[in-house]
């Protein structure tokens, strides 16, 4: 107990504060649990912010990264790599995307998708300041640029002045979106389902609407799959649940089921828009991490996780309707997949820390009243159960 004390005081000595940390040492992992370090075993239905998607100590995972780390961990973009060819072409195929992008982080492939779109239409017309259509209550990262585009007040005002010619419109609201059309318009960006901002699906007339605004307009949609892509809503990518395909996407969090590695994916006219030497990065797409999504790609599809997810979503799905109902302080489920939200009456901070600390299930919060389910997508129905019990437990 002291040495965990005494680790956690280190923790805030030497890490630069910007979060509030629950007061526990995970240690390992193993399938849909953590344990701690004192060995105490946690139910995970938080996934690492929705990226441990083949859960822990995958062996075959484990063992491709073990092969790639004992060969070859970097060697620049100056160069080719085979994993990334790999990972390259297996990410194109599930997507139906023509062009791919490695970066080291989600924030990453929004700057590298927001200047694709400034590079499509100054391409286009031969000089800048064009805008972009973002929506309130979304959330795309934390450098300047994906904050920029992040609708919430809170996060943007202490770095202000952020990137210019941004404007947001209303989630789910097509006519808001007209009203901020205008020439200098390049593209409108969205998440296909809002994680952060509450778990709010696009709806699908919505996603249609802006859909054919793009087209009309000669705009490039944008569609943010970070957290509700790689399988989480059943479907490899959750556009491909409403039968429309954006022009370029972002991906992250589950693609390197724990190491950082996210990508910008393009296609049509919007694949050939940015040429050498217009983009770059020194880590990103090398082949450790490479293996590690060409692996995960390959699992992915081997064990057919995104059938999986269709049939333990679907449950998941009705256990919490179920609670919802039950329970008056839960006023509202949202979601797709294993991607569900449940909206209380109250703020869920305590609720989510009693249930970490008094029941050993890792829940997460979204925004203040929201708890979202986004747990690894090979849980099984007993895993949803025993869930369900403690979180009723913990209210
Ligand atoms: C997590 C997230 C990001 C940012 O990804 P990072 O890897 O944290 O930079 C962007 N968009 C969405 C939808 C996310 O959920």
């Amino acid at each position: 107990m002291q040495n965990k004390m005494e680790a956690m005081e280190k923790a805030e000595q030497v890490l630069y504060k910007t979060y509030n940390r629950f007061p526990v040492i995970f240690d390992h992992g193993d399938g849909v649990y953590l344990y701690d370090s004192e060995g105490v075993e946690y139910l995970d239905f938080g996934a690492g912010i929705a990226v441990m998607g083949l859960g822990y100590h995958d062996p075959e995972y484990t063992n491709a990264l073990t092969a790639q780390a004992g060969k070859l961990l970097h060697t620049s973009n100056l160069f080719y790599n085979q994993p990334a060819i790999d990972a390259g072409e297996k990410l194109l195929k599930v997507s139906q995307m023509d062009k791919v992008f490695f970066t080291n982080s989600g924030t990453e492939a929004i700057e590298g998708a927001l200047k694709i779109a400034k590079r499509y239409a100054f391409n286009r017309d031969g000089h800048g300041g064009h805008e972009i259509i973002a929506m309130k209550h979304s959330f795309h990262g934390r450098s300047l640029g994906a904050l920029s585009v992040t609708g919430n007040d809170h996060y943007q005002e202490p770095f202000a002045p952020l990137l210019p010619g941004i404007r947001f419109a209303e989630f789910n609201n097509l006519d808001s979106v007209k009203e901020l059309i205008n020439e200098r318009t390049c593209a409108i960006l969205m998440e296909t389902i809002q994680g952060e901002g509450g778990i709010y699906p696009a709806e699908k007339e919505f996603l249609e609407g802006v859909r054919n605004l793009c087209d009309e307009h000669d705009m490039l949609l944008i569609l943010d799959e970070i957290q509700c892509g790689m399988g989480r809503t059943g479907q490899m990518f959750a556009w491909q649940n409403y039968g429309i395909k954006p022009d370029v996407m972002t991906v992250a969090k589950a693609l390197g089921n724990g190491v950082p590695i996210g990508a910008f994916l393009a296609r049509g006219k919007a694949a050939f828009a940015m040429k050498p030497g217009d983009h770059g990065t020194t880590y990103g797409g090398n082949p450790f991490v490479c293996a590690a999504a060409d692996k995960v790609l390959e699992l992915f599809e081997k064990r057919q996780i995104t059938e999986h997810v269709q049939e333990i979503g679907a449950y998941l799905w009705e256990k919490l309707e179920q609670f919802v109902k039950k329970h008056d302080c839960a006023i509202a489920h949202r979601g797709m997949g294993l991607m569900q939200g449940i909206e209380f009456e109250q703020p869920v901070a305590d609720m989510v820390k009693k249930a970490l600390l008094e029941q050993h299930l890792v829940l997460i919060s979204a925004g203040t009243n929201v708890i979202r389910f986004v747990p690894p997508l090979i849980i099984t129905k007993k895993d949803v159960d025993m869930m369900v019990e403690r979180l009723e437990k913990s209210l």
